[in-house]
Order: C-alpha cells, then sequence, then structure tokens
C-alpha cells in the first residue's frame, strides 16, 4: 500500500499546476504483482500542452532566471531531497521493486546531482577568441530551450537527476515523460521542485505509454533537444523522429559491459564488484557487468569464489531489503526467462532460486565457461545473469572484451600499470575503470556510450555543454 503522499499520484504537472489526464494506468508493485497506484495515462495533447508551457516559462520568470538563481533552486531542490529520502526510497521500493538499500542509494544520488548541477550553473563560461584587427569575438553557452526527457524504469531518480538537473542547470525548461512502469518518485521530484521555488512550467512531468506520451515528445516540432535512455530499439525510433525537426538527441542504451581479470589480479578486490555489478538493481541496469572475462590461469579460482558469493546472496521482495528483488514487470521476467532456457546448452555455476510468489521474480545464474558467441555473451539480458569468458593473451581480451555492438562501461583488473594505460586506450567502452567499477555511482563522471550503447554525455560537467548550445559573437569596432 502506499504511504500518504502530499502530491496526487494520478495527476501531472504542467505549467505549475496539477492536471488529471482523460485517462489513468495502473502502477503495480513488481514484488507482489498487485495493483499499487492509478497515474494519469498523458496524451499527446497533453505532451503539447506541456511543451507549450515549459516555452511559456522560458519567456517569462524561468528565461529571466540568472545562472546563481538556477543554481540556487536546485541546491534548494536537492537539500528537499534529502529531507524526504525516506519517502523517496520507499516509493522506489514499491514501484521499482528495488531492494531499500538501492532505493536509497538512488535517492541520494538524486540529492547529489541536484547539489552537484547546483553548484555547477553559474560556472561555465564561453570564450574571447582571438580574430582580425578591429574585432573582437566571443562565445556565450545558451541553452536549447524545451527539452524532452524520456526515462525509463530502472533507475528514475538517477536518471531524472543527471538528466533533467543539468538541463535546468543550463536554463532549459524540461518536459519529462517517465516510465509507465515507474513514476512515483519523478512526481514527487515535481513535487519537491515545486517547494524549492522552481517556476511554473520550467518542469513538466506528463507520465503515459511510451507509444503516445513518448512518441509525442520525441518527435514534437516544439522541443529542441531530446535525452532518452531506454532500449535500442526505442532509442533509434527516437532518433528518427527527433531527426524529422532536426532535433539533437542524447542516447543512453545499455550494454553488455565486461570486466577483464588478468593474471596479475587482485582477486580479493575485484570479487565484490564482479558479482555485484552484475546483481545490483537484478541486473537491470544499462552498465551491468554481465560478462566477466578471466584470464585461464586464475579461472578456477574466480570461478570459485563468484559461485561462493553467489550462494550467499538471497531474492526476496523489495521492502525485505534483499541483494535481488524481482524485476519490474511480467514481461521482463518473460524475456529472461527465455534467456535461461537459451542457456540449456551452457554449464550453469550457481543458480539462487527465487521465492516462489506472484512477484516478477527470476532466479540469479552465473554460466561459465561460455563463448564469446553465444547470445548470452552477446545480447543484453537485462536480469541477475552473468557469464564467465575465459581468455589467453591480452590481445584476446581486447578481442572480447570489444566483441559485442555495445560499449558502455568496461573495467580492467590488473596490477600492470603499462597494461592499464594500453587498455584504456584499446577498450571501445565511453567509460574505463582501472582496478574498481562504477567509481560509486560517479555523479561527476561523464557517462554515455559508444556503438549501441549510444551517443552524447550525461553527467559530470560534461552534461552541461550537451544541455546548452554556443553562439559565436563577433563585433567589428574598427
Ligand atoms: P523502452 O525503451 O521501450 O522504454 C524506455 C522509455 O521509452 C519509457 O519511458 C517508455 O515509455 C518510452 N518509450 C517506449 N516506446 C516509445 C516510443 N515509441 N517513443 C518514445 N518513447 C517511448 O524500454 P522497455 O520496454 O521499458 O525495456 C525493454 C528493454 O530496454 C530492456 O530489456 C532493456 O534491454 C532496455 N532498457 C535499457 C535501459 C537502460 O538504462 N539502458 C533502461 C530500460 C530498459
Amino acid at each position: 500500500m502506499l504511504p500518504t503522499l502530499p502530491f496526487d499520484p494520478s495527476k501531472m504537472l504542467i505549467g505549475g499546476a496539477w492536471h488529471a489526464a482523460a485517462d489513468t494506468l495502473t502502477l503495480e508493485n513488481p514484488s507482489t504483482a498487485t495493483p499499487l497506484a492509478e497515474i494519469a495515462k498523458g496524451s499527446a495533447a497533453d505532451i503539447d500542452t506541456a511543451i507549450h508551457a515549459a516555452q511559456t516559462a522560458l519567456d517569462s520568470e524561468w528565461g529571466r532566471f540568472t545562472a546563481t538563481e538556477r543554481g540556487r533552486v536546485l541546491t534548494r531542490l536537492g537539500q528537499l531531497v534529502t529531507e524526504n529520502i525516506e519517502l523517496l526510497t520507499q516509493l522506489e521500493t514499491l514501484d521499482v521493486g528495488k531492494p531499500v538499500t538501492q532505493a536509497r542509494a538512488d535517492a541520494l544520488a538524486l540529492a547529489r546531482y541536484c547539489e552537484f548541477y547546483g553548484g555547477a550553473a553559474d560556472k561555465l563560461h564561453g570564450q574571447t577568441i582571438p580574430y582580425l584587427d578591429g574585432y573582437t569575438v566571443y562565445t556565450m553557452r545558451e541553452p536549447h530551450g524545451v527539452t524532452g526527457h524520456i526515462v525509463p524504469w530502472n533507475y528514475p531518480m538517477q536518471i531524472i537527476g543527471r538528466s533533467v538537473g543539468a538541463a535546468l542547470a543550463m536554463g532549459n525548461a524540461c518536459v519529462l515523460k517517465p516510465a509507465e512502469d515507474a513514476c512515483l518518485t519523478a512526481l514527487m521530484f515535481a513535487h519537491l521542485a515545486q517547494e524549492a521555488g522552481l517556476p511554473a512550467g520550467a518542469l513538466n512531468v506528463v507520465p503515459g505509454l511510451g507509444s503516445e506520451a513518448g512518441a509525442a515528445l520525441a518527435g514534437h516540432p516544439g522541443i529542441q533537444h531530446l535525452s532518452f535512455t531506454g532500449s535500442v530499439a526505442t532509442g533509434a525510433a527516437v532518433q528518427i523522429a527527433a531527426g524529422a525537426n532536426v532535433v539533437p538527441v542524447t542516447l543512453e542504451l545499455g550494454g553488455k559491459s565486461p570486466q577483464i581479470v588478468f593474471e596479475d589480479a587482485d582477486i580479493g578486490a575485484a570479487l565484490p564488484f564482479l558479482v555485484n555489478a552484475g546483481l545490483q538493481n537484478a541486473g537491470q541496469t544499462c552498465s551491468a557487468s554481465s560478462r566477466i572475462l578471466v584470464h585461464r590461469s586464475r579461472l578456477e579460482e574466480v570461478t570459485h569464489e563468484m559461485v561462493k558469493a553467489y550462494q550467499a546472496k538471497h531474492i526476496g521482495p523489495a521492502d525485505s531489503d534483499p541483494d535481488i528483488g524481482p524485476l519490474i514487470n511480467g514481461t521482463q521476467q518473460a524475456r529472461v526467462k527465455t534467456y535461461l532456457q537459451r542457456a540449456a546448452d551452457l554449464p550453469c555455476l550457481a543458480r539462487i532460486e527465487a521465492p516462489a510468489s506472484d512477484g516478477h521474480y527470476v532466479p540469479a545464474c552465473l554460466f561459465g565457461p561460455v563463448s564469446p558467441d553465444h547470445p548470452l555473451a552477446q545480447e543484453e539480458i537485462f536480469g541477475p545473469v552473468q557469464v564467465i569468458i575465459p581468455f589467453d593473451t591480452e590481445d584476446e581480451a581486447v578481442a572480447i572484451a570489444n566483441g559485442t555492438e555495445f560499449g558502455l562501461v568496461a573495467s580492467i583488473w590488473t596490477r600492470d600499470g603499462a597494461r592499464q594505460m594500453r587498455l584504456a586506450k584499446r577498450l571501445k567502452s565511453g567509460q574505463v575503470f582501472i582496478n574498481n567499477y562504477g567509481a560509486g555511482g560517479g555523479v561527476e563522471l561523464p557517462f554515455g556510450g559508444v556503438g549501441k550503447s549510444g551517443h552524447g554525455r550525461e553527467k559530470g560537467f560534461e552534461a552541461l555543454y550537451g544541455f546548452s548550445t554556443l553562439k559565436t559573437v563577433a563585433a567589428h569596432h574598427g
């Protein structure tokens, strides 16, 4: 059951006011597969109204905010998020099926994004450019205008923090379409943004179906930038839709991220990262480390240690704070089960059984040794499934690591400094970690992919470039 909320979850925030939609959708609690709340089923017309409200905000109070004022409001928002950590955690646990500790980490990250972008808002400067005699030339960073944000269900708070946070810092007005499976923290964030004093229309939140509200947002001529996180197929579709209006798009689409364990690795240090980076959020993480590449000389040891670590893991309802909770919905559950059937030919090293429940649980499975071209070693499963792939040489490890269509995150476990530098260059990946993985969430670290993992960068200071455009001013004064 939902706790008492300071907002009506069946409404959407448009132009500073909460509106009902013509219809509603039912949110489900993934731990029990029972209805949780009714949310607005925003239509194409609601998206259109939200985009106009965002444009109005740019033409009025929000558009006149100085960079410092934008920073202050984001900082206040971060403080309010911090004061409401427990409610946000509870909502994410109920709505996404995310274990309590992991949901709390997301809420803390949301606060940190607001704090980071609040602090960064007035730190991005233009340049002066030496030019012809009699000229003064300088550049200015300006907001795109109205930005669209299409967010998935797996990390709503973190993804809203990194994209909406950076967009607001640069002075854009946002229209956010959360995933139909997970909307509550997005709505709570909108409520807190109002409390923090964000002017009407600077942030609009319209829940709804991807095929309806999402498609309307992606293809709307009134947006000037689109940030999308989700599947490759939908990412390609929204890019085409936005492209028809020549709207720039940032795509963050997932991966098949490897961790490479060399013969000189500190296995004790690596082990928690090898396992947890694959099982966190039940594997429903774009940067999940689903491939573990191990030098053959350490294969037996790594396999033994990973199996032991798996055996200590527990799957259960999210509110009991297990290691692994349910998947988001029945569709994802069926999808992962299909992958487990396709793994019938693979040696299963560990299998942690899911509880008998109507919730959307799947077993957590570790397979190995697995050939690098097996579908389980190539395709994004988005479930608690990892494969161990042995290798003999550094060149072979690089070829396997680079041998999928993705390139989001990679890590190298080795004490050899020259090898660390070589591989950091050779790996085709948006991020490379050396003797760690994920670096504690990395609010400050630019993030994004190559290949089918997408393009553009969010997080860190770098995101401010993506959420702004550059104007060159050339003055001839003689
Ligand atoms: P999806 O890509 O369909 O949905 C992501 C977001 O896009 C949601 O808000 C959805 O409403 C919206 N959307 C859907 N269709 C749209 C359209 N035609 N136009 C505009 N917006 C649209 O993802 P999904 O179906 O929820 O999940 C399926 C697969 O996507 C997963 O198995 C996983 O592989 C991948 N995924 C990746 C990430 C990630 O972080 N990279 C997140 C979620 C899902």
